[in-house]
């Protein structure tokens, strides 16, 4: 018996299935009903039965308390043990591609979905454990695995946010391989990093925050090194991270290589209302500075190297709080004495709205490449020192889910392009891990149906045609090229097309609700309306020149690292912002195709963050936009059941007499007499190679019930 309550065989558990429903999906008598998948899920979330499968994808409802389920115990139950044979769990999952790839020599990868605050993270971190905790070590890999979970601190105090969704939002994609050797264990990993929401370190939504680190430095630093940043402990005197009323502070002040450059008071202020949420009832500031602080040692940074990093964190905020001055002319200008040259340069041609601009700039370019830098930084740590005889990766990839919001612009527009591309990936691999398995047991299979989203990631990535490449035409064309002239291309090249509308092209009951600054692109998660305001500036993403040379010479050894002088020489311009993410996605899809993809489903069941409750309306837009309905379409389009001959025979032996105690023969042999025994028709199941298929659940539950009897 599970500690949940729940007999820990899967056909056990069948006959608790009123109580707790089934624990794989494809056993609904009626898959085809959202309202019954909608049931089962309801029920095992109120018995805190978080997983559930549809055949070997895992379906996870955060449950936003503490279970009981994750301790070492719960790991060696999950050790070595087959699929099936224990309830639904991520350890099940992150066994099972252990296994496969020890045994079949595969690189594997886990997929995690699911929109934000839908637990992606916490998962990929329950997966990281139980290898930490599982897998053969030695003294080399000790240090490794240290450094594999020390990588999550630091990356989410740099990369991670209070937003309204999640207390701990990770603002930026992430795919991890642990590296294994021959004997699995993990010795060495890589991370790739994408598309970090820079924005944020200027602007944040109200009830928002910046990220973790701002607030970790001011509440936790100590008082020698906020006196040698410049810093005072409130974030109240930091424009980016508070928003600021009509009080002016009387002096500002930016360190830059150890200097303190003061402003007068007589500044001006420009500012966009930023998050006042400085405190926040889930989050201690000041014990998580202790755990970046050793993090980031165990990782290998030395005293120097964190002082050069927090001089940057503490320089942004610095530069946060610049003001300028209006002169006339309506030219900018700094408020501040003349020893300032290096910023003294944003002045001229600029006025108050563009020198703003240009400063928040300088924040995000600084604030974004610190953050690549670091991640480069943590791959040197995770590097596989020795070269290997023989080595297997699993990937984990936890990236951000569908967004639809109120207010959608590039961001939304970028990571939605990201789901389309993995919902094409998973429904590639999955039809073609069935088709393969019919196949392997010399099963005919049958075609399904299904709607290939391939249309929708052409109309965004197409060369010439797709969004992207009108929108960077448009970055690229001088002249009077706005969003608004972007949009009107879009009109006019792709206005045809099913899945792209805009308020011109939208017939009446569709302009009612879209704004004229908006396309509408029908996703295979539905409909987000994009404003285009913002697009061009965010996709060009430029930073002035003489700024960047600045940071070049400056002797903070990171920065000069992330400014690199030959950039200056290039006259070429740089990729556009859109335009770098499709490549990295493409090479991504690349890496994911070369391995056996594992599917984690996560589903976020209410926007309290509260426990126990199960927001209906919620979880059904979750549970059509993750395809889980198609997914077990798929997976039942033959068979609901199949399992090993040995597995069958060894649980239902005992409802045939030629079969008990035990067969003699060959495995199907055996199966084929217990079956044609208990009464199956020929069309209701099927014989493989290696496996009996089932076509309906209710012939297993019938052989299940006969056991009981
Ligand atoms: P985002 O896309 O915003 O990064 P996410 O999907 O990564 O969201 P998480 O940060 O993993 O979401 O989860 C949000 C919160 O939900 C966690 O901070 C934690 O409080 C809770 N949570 C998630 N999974 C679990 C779990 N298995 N058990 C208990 N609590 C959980
Ligand atoms: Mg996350």
């Amino acid at each position: 018996v599970g500690s949940d309550g729940v007999r820990i065989t899967m056909e056990s558990a069948l006959t608790a299935r009123d109580r707790v429903g089934v624990q794989d999906f494809v056993l609904l008598e009626n898959h085809t009903s959202e309202a019954a998948f909608m049931e089962n899920l309801r029920k095992r979330f109120k018995e805190n039965l978080i997983y559930t499968y549809i055949g070997s994808v895992l379906v996870s409802v955060n449950p936003y308390k503490d279970l009981e389920i994750y301790t070492k115990n719960h790991m060696e139950r999950y050790r070595g043990v087959n699929f099936y044979e224990v309830s639904p769990h991520i350890y099940a999952v992150s066994d099972n591609s252990y296994r496969s790839m020890r045994t079949e020599r595969k690189d594997q990868c886990i997929l995690i979905s699911g929109e934000s605050g839908a637990g992606k993270t916490e998962a990929s971190k329950k997966i990281l454990q139980y290898y930490a905790v599982t897998c053969p070590a030695s003294d080399q890999v000790e240090t490794v695995k240290d450094r594999l979970l020390q990588s999550n601190p630091v990356l989410e105090a740099f990369g991670n946010a209070k937003t309204l969704r999640n207390d701990n939002s990770s603002r930026f994609g992430k795919y991890m391989d642990i590296q294994f050797d021959f004997k699995g264990a993990p010795v060495g990993g890589h991370i790739l990093n994408y598309l970090l929401e820079k924005s944020r370190v200027v602007h944040q939504n109200h009830g928002e925050r910046n990220f973790h680190i701002f607030y970790q430095l001011i509440e936790g630093g100590e008082e020698d090194l906020l006196r040698r940043l410049g810093l005072e402990r409130n974030p109240q005197q930091y424009q980016y991270l508070v928003k600021v009323g009509d009080t002016r502070a009387s002096l500002y002040g930016w360190v830059w290589n150890g200097t303190l450059f003061t402003f007068g008071p007589e500044s001006v202020q420009l500012f966009v209302a930023q998050g006042n949420c400085p405190k926040v009832s889930s989050i201690n500031d000041r014990s998580d500075w202790k755990v970046v602080r050793k993090a980031l040692s165990v990782i290998g940074f030395n005293e120097d190297e964190v002082e050069e990093l927090l001089n940057i964190i503490a320089s942004v905020l610095h530069l946060g709080n610049i003001q300028y001055g209006g002169e006339d002319s309506g030219n900018a200008y700094i408020t501040t004495d003349t020893q300032i040259k290096y910023l003294a340069r944003l002045k001229s041609p600029l006025n108050l709205e563009q020198a703003a601009s240009a400063r928040d700039a300088l924040s995000k370019a600084v604030y974004g490449r610190t953050f690549t830098w670091l991640v480069n930084k943590i791959n040197v740590s995770l590097a596989y020192k020795d070269s290997p005889l023989w080595m297997c990766v699993i990937g984990l990839l936890d990236i951000y889910g569908f967004e639809v919001f109120q207010h959608n612009s590039f961001e939304q527009f970028c990571i939605n392009y990201c789901n389309e591309k993995l919902q094409q990936l998973f429904i590639e691999l999955t039809l073609k891990s069935e088709q393969d398995e019919y196949e392997a047991e010399g099963i005919t299979w049958e075609p399904v149906q299904y709607f290939n989203n391939k249309i929708i990631c052409d109309l965004v990535e197409e060369k010439f045609k797709g969004i992207i490449s009108i929108l960077d035409e448009e970055c690229l064309r001088p002249g009077d090229a706005s969003d608004f002239t972007f949009l009107e291309k879009l009109e006019n090249t792709v206005g045809g097309h099913a899945h792209l509308t805009t308020h011109k092209l939208a017939d009446g009951k569709t302009r009612k609700v879209m704004g004229r600054e908006e396309f509408r692109l029908l996703h295979y998660a539905g409909e987000v309306n994009y404003n285009v305001n913002g697009f061009l500036d965010k996709n060009n993403d430029l930073l002035f020149r003489n700024l960047k040379e600045v940071m070049c010479m400056s002797n903070n050894k990171i920065l000069t690292q992330c400014f690199d002088r030959a950039e200056l020489k290039d006259s070429k311009r740089p990729e556009t912002a859109a335009t770098q993410f499709k490549t990295s996605l493409a090479k991504l899809m690349e890496i994911l195709m070369s391995k056996e993809p594992s599917y984690v489903r996560c589903i976020k069941p209410n926007d309290a963050k509260q426990a126990g409750r199960f927001d209906e309306v919620l979880i059904r837009h979750q549970v059509k936009y993750l395809g889980l309905m198609e997914n077990l379409r798929v997976r039942r389009a033959g068979f609901a059941y199949r399992r090993h001959y040995e597995t069958f025979l060894q649980r239902y032996k005992s409802l045939c007499p030629e079969t008990w105690p035990s067969w003699q023969g060959k495995l199907a042999d055996g199966v084929s007499t217990l079956v044609k025994h208990l009464g199956y028709k020929p069309e209701e199941y099927k014989l493989g190679r290696s496996k009996i298929f089932i076509r309906f659940p209710k012939t297993l539950f019938a052989t299940e019930d006969a056991l009981e009897t």
